[in-house]
């Protein structure tokens, strides 16, 4: 239904329990070029949302008869689609927890104000909303109409060719030089349209086919950078499923198909993400360091939305922290996470890990991490994953690393 709603209404939906702050806040809206309507009472609340359909929602986060996060669930479970915008007189840490809260469920955070804030700030926030923070969707959520991935649906891709790998650079911080590209595995299903890699890796891990994916797209990867890249210190990031660190000839495979490539594994770097790392210590242990023995870098993925200790990351052979994309794209709006961010990479160099930092969207976020002394940043403001074929134009005459100082 949003969808199909006018790009160009402008309408604030308000919910406060104070009548004369969402007066105020009407008032604010109507001088912005908004409809509005400002109410005290969360049923009344949830019906107009239904008939009227706001583009904004101001919400006020603590209220006597219901609180303002089990709206935002609600909220997030009607698959609500306008800019939310939170206001209270909360605490920022609370209110910043609630904006988080808020993008697990799927909702569009214009910002937070905390009461009493000034019309300026408010009409700053209305006009920002039409770019109102996107959740990243979250690996395992599936939409309302994605297919089950069978089998033989796998089987099928496998043998016709329909998975590919597209390719996204990673930069040195300090300098831009290209420092490697990352390979995300892509599925053009000819029915079903692309299906997300997240869902088909869970899917062939469950399904006993992680072994003949990883096999293929590893061969792809190789293929490719050394075709692209045979000579020089730019390197591979290859992504590694969990199930494959229960396999015992899982590194001597991928050390024999390097050879095969005359590639040297110290130019790829196998990523895995924190979670699955540290799930089973003791056999991820016995596994990581083989790979490491043959030469290969290990990368932690995803790194600060498991729950790994700091003990155990220090006891796995890692070379490379990645800092998960949730927290470098808030890096511009929330302080938290730049604290985050910034005891991050103090950890991972004081265990003389490099760190990337994924999910790098715009200026601000790179130049925060370069001051933070982040070596690596990957992201859509650097480039957008892309097919092997745009690699070529896309590199140009960039700089690559090793061919200037660092
Ligand atoms: P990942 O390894 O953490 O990869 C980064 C993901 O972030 C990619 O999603 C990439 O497209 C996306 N991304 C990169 N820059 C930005 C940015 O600036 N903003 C935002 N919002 N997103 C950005 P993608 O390609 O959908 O892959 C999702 C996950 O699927 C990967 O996360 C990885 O865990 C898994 N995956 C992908 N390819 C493979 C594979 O070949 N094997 C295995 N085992 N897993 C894979
Ligand atoms: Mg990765
Ligand atoms: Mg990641």
């Amino acid at each position: 239904m949003a969808a199909e709603r006018d790009s160009d209404v402008r309408r604030l939906l308000i919910l406060d329990d104070e009548a004369a702050v969402g007066t105020t806040i009407a008032n604010i809206a109507l001088s912005a070029g908004f409809e509005a309507r400002a109410l005290t009472d969360p049923e009344v609340f949830f019906h107009e949302m239904d008939a009227w359909e706001p583009s904004h929602i101001a919400l006020d986060l603590v209220m006597p008869e219901v609180d303002g996060i089990e709206v935002l669930r609600r909220l997030g479970d009607s698959g609500c689609r306008a800019s939310v915008i939170i206001t209270s007189g909360v605490g920022s840490r609370v209110l910043e927890a609630a904006r988080l809260s808020a993008l697990e469920h799927g909702l569009a955070i214009a910002g937070v104000v905390s009461k009493p804030f000034t019309p300026a700030k408010f009409r700053t926030l209305l006009r920002e909303g039409q770019g109102a923070v996107r959740p990243v969707p979250r690996s395992g959520r599936q939409s309302r109409n994605e297919v089950a991935i069978t089998a033989s649906m796998l089987e099928t891709a496998l043998a016709r060719r329909e998975l590919s790998l597209a390719y996204q650079p990673k930069i040195l911080c300090a300098s831009g030089a290209v420092a490697g590209f990352e390979a995300l595995a892509r599925w053009q299903h000819p029915e079903h349209g692309p299906i997300a890699p997240d869902r088909f890796v869970v899917a062939a891990e469950h399904l006993g086919l992680i072994d003949a994916l990883t096999d293929h797209l590893f061969e792809l990867a190789l293929t490719w950078f050394t075709s692209a890249l045979p000579e020089g210190e730019t390197r591979l990031s290859f992504n590694i499923s969990r199930r494959s660190l229960g396999d015992i000839g899982f590194a001597d495979r991928l050390a024999g198909r390097c050879l095969a490539h005359g590639l040297r594994p110290q130019r790829v770097i196998l990523e895995i993400t924190e979670t699955s790392a540290l799930s089973d210590p003791t056999t991820s242990l016995d596994l990581l360091t083989r790979l490491r023995f043959k030469g290969f870098r290990l990368s932690i993925d995803d790194f600060g939305v498991g729950y790994s200790s700091i003990a155990q990351l220090a006891r796995l052979p890692f070379s490379e922290l990645k800092i998960d994309k949730s927290f470098v794209m808030s890096a511009a709006t929330s302080a938290e996470a730049r604290t985050i961010i910034r005891a991050m990479i103090g950890l991972a160099h004081g265990l003389e890990l490099e760190v990337t930092a994924e999910g790098v969207e715009d200026e601000p976020a790179l130049t925060m991490l370069r001051e933070a002394g982040c070596d690596l940043a990957q992201g859509y403001h650097i480039a957008r994953p892309m097919p092997d074929g745009a690699v070529p134009a896309w590199l140009g005459a960039r700089p690559l690393i090793g061919t200037q100082a660092r």
